[in-house]
């Protein structure tokens, strides 16, 4: 399996004391980004923060432009008006000025933490300048993974995972990517862990997102619940360690305390543990190779007694082979498969559309599509908006009282 990364030496300035790395953080205010800025605020000596993007928490993005004084935020589905924003932080609203600003020679690391495919512009923009980037928006490797691969090697950017299956397996390859046997995703099986497929029909909103370990965004603990979340993992993984998904393994552990594991050929399996809190891998991404102090929960081994495991059910939770189809496949069944889940899973927030038919549409475009096995990122952008329109398609002519 090819390196994920190789650590480059910070610029040793005049003074003999490294430089801040200046951050661009992008979905700042959703739940990866506000416990990047917890993290970014613990190593004040390291860290600053040049950029801030958030979609429409105007309030939230205004306090964090007022606490951490970067030089520019951006709110790219706002009225335009920069209002009671400090004096001296310039305000962007487009899209195509975040990503012209992510490749500023200023910027060192992007932390890139929007959800779902909108995440990709800006993240590809930052690996196009060779930029390091702390990945937590795992749908750019799911649409996009061949060729957000290829840009890295090719510009000689970095891309450090966040997701915490994904940071668990980089930790514990350690650099040293020779004599992987297969990767284990864990899982914690969502909230919804033990129920059979008939049990599903009629869950609740408030139910899907009431996950049993994680606290998290509406969108993911959704993907926890159905566990798409999984899936997208397996093809994330597949891409951003090069490992053929016949070798990507998943098990159910619902105490969400062992991130991972690596099995090598030898038969030695490493793991990473740690209680379930997102601000340890996005550190592990900003910090790497070095370990600090982290505000992340410790674990206290004291209160330790068991750890479980079983099989996923994939007969109740039939997304995990998608994950797997979609891993094998590459091509356009990325891009189709994350904004078919994108669309259907707003839709059943807004309690449109059942939870079993969040997958069910999944399927269903994913069949209809015309797959192309090397598209370029404008082909892999169609698909997506294509996939948008068919699940729109597919739940007006299957409205939920007539599906089977
Ligand atoms: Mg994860």
């Amino acid at each position: 399996m090819p390196v994920v990364t190789e650590p480059r030496a910070a610029p040793a300035p005049p003074t003999g004391r490294p430089r801040r790395q200046r951050v661009v953080v992008l979905g700042s205010t959703g739940s990866i980004g506000t416990s990047t800025l917890d993290v970014i605020s613990g190593l004040p000596d390291r860290f600053e923060v040049v950029g801030l993007s958030a979609r429409s928490r105007r309030e939230d993005l205004f306090a964090q432009a007022a606490r951490f004084r970067p030089e520019w935020v951006a709110l790219v589905e706002g009225d335009g008006e920069p209002g009671e924003l400090l004096p001296g932080v310039e305000f962007l609203t487009r899209p195509e000025e975040v990503a012209r600003r992510v490749q500023s020679p200023d910027v060192d690391v992007v932390v890139s933490a929007v959800v779902g495919a909108a995440g990709i512009r800006c993240t590809w923009a930052a690996l196009e300048a060779g930029k390091t980037v702390a990945l937590a928006n795992k749908e750019t490797l799911v649409v996009a993974g061949e060729l957000v691969m290829s840009l890295v090697a090719e510009r000689g950017g970095r891309l450090l995972p966040v997701d915490s299956e994904h940071s668990a397996i980089f930790q514990a390859i350690a650099g040293r990517p020779e004599g992987i046997e297969r990767l284990v995703l864990t899982g914690s099986g969502g909230p919804f862990r033990g129920r059979s497929r008939a049990e599903l029909n009629d869950v609740t909103v408030e139910q899907a997102l009431n996950h049993p370990t994680w606290r998290m965004g509406p969108k993911i603990t959704v993907d926890s619940a159905t566990l798409m979340n999984k899936a997208l993992e397996v093809i994330e993984a597949r891409w951003l360690f090069g490992c053929p998904p016949e070798k990507i393994d998943v098990i159910i552990h619902p105490e969400s305390i062992i991130h991972s594991f690596v099995e090598f050929v030898d038969g030695s399996v490493l793991a990473q543990l740690s209680p379930p809190d997102m601000r340890l891998p996005i550190q592990y991404a900003l910090t790497y190779p070095d370990r600090q102090p982290c505000p992340a929960r410790k674990l206290n081994w004291r209160e330790l007694s068991a750890f479980h495991f079983e099989p996923p059910d994939r007969q109740t939770f039939p997304a995990l082979d998608l994950g797997y189809e979609v891993a094998a496949r590459g091509g356009t069944a990325g891009a189709v498969l994350n904004a078919a889940n994108e669309v259907a899973v707003d839709a059943f927030l807004d309690r449109r559309l059942p939870f079993p038919d969040i997958v069910r549409a999944c399927r269903a475009v994913l069949d209809a599509h015309t797959f192309d096995p090397r598209p370029t990122l404008d082909g892999l952008l169609a698909a997506d908006r294509w996939a948008r329109q068919e699940v729109r398609r597919w739940t007006s002519l299957n409205p939920p009282a007539r599906r089977p």
